[in-house]
């Protein structure tokens, strides 16, 4: 399964297509990995919230994969900020996984009550340039929050946000494209909460012979952004990995664009709502 690669903005390149573990059971977490690596994914995304780096260390140590062919991402939760917190806050992240670096480390949210986050965003650049994470980025820091991040001159090498076919967040990727930001489209087969097997999709799915879910992945794959969705079960797992070698046409993609219904596709938290 050859999954293809991007370039970022800071030179460096990744797995387009990877593996999330929002969640997933700290206690099962280490299998689940272990499977997802079996399965062929190089690419992990994880997060101080989820509970679950130690599961993720202890796979990546177990499976005698080198470490420069994995992708590692973890991110800074929301109730430590500032330049001592933010320090503190990533040492705990690389000892929860075992790793001396990281290969993205994000802002989890933009958490606007909590006032500017620039002190956090140049610690995350410090951190960078000691090596402990080799890109940096922000998650759900849409339109009305990137901006800020923009004015101080480092640009970030992702922002990752909710992103699937009912709710394509055009401000954000407009933003974003003119920075040479890459989107990481979480949620990318609508959690669970939206039936995306039917419409156009499934037209197309049952017109490739693929699934649903496959379908959805090559349009985000397709349209040039990165996803990690989520599976405890390993058919699914490969299911995912698989859609890589799914081709669709530009009318397909065009089909899917079309489904987006702005605002009202939303189906998790407003950045503006998380503190
Ligand atoms: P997702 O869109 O990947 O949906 C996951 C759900 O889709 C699974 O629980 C399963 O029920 C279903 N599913 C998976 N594969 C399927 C298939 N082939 N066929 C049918 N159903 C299938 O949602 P997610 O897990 O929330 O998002 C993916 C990753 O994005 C997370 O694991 C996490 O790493 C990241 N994420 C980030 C944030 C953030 O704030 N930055 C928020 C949520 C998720």
């Amino acid at each position: 399964m050859s999954i293809p690669a991007l370039e970022l903005n800071d030179g460096r390149s990744i797995p387009q297509l990877g593996f999330g573990v929002f969640k997933v059971d700290p206690a099962e977490t280490e299998r689940i990995v272990l499977d997802a690596l079996e399965a062929g994914y190089r690419h992990i995304d994880t997060a101080a919230i989820y509970g679950n780096e130690e599961g993720v260390g202890r796979a990546i140590a177990a499976s005698g994969i080198a470490r420069d062919e994995l992708f590692v991402t973890t991110k800074l939760w929301n109730d430590r900020r500032g330049a001592d917190d933010t320090r503190a806050a990533m040492g705990e992240s690389l000892e929860k996984l075992g790793l001396s670096h990281v290969d993205l480390y994000l802002i989890h949210w933009p958490t606007p009550a909590a006032g500017s986050p620039v002190e956090t965003w140049e610690t995350l650049a410090a951190l960078r340039s000691e090596g402990l994470a080799t890109s940096i980025g922000v998650s759900n820091f849409d339109e009305r929050y990137l901006p800020a991040i923009l004015e101080t001159g480092i640009v970030p090498a992702v922002d990752q946000i909710e992103l699937h076919p009912q709710f394509q967040q055009r401000a954000a990727t407009a933003l974003a494209a003119e920075h040479r930001i890459a989107i990481e489209a979480w949620g990318p087969l609508g959690q669970g909460k939206v039936d995306y097997s039917g419409g156009a999709i499934g037209e197309i799915a049952e017109r490739l012979g693929v699934s649903w879910a496959q379908v959805v992945i090559a349009w985000h794959l397709a349209s040039g952004r990165i996803v990690f969705p989520k599976s405890n079960r390993r058919e699914r797992m490969a299911e995912n990995v698989a859609a890589a070698s799914v081709q669709l046409r530009a009318d397909d993609v065009a089909a899917i664009d079309a489904l987006d219904q702005g605002a009202a596709g939303r189906v998790s938290s407003d950045p503006a709502e998380v503190s």
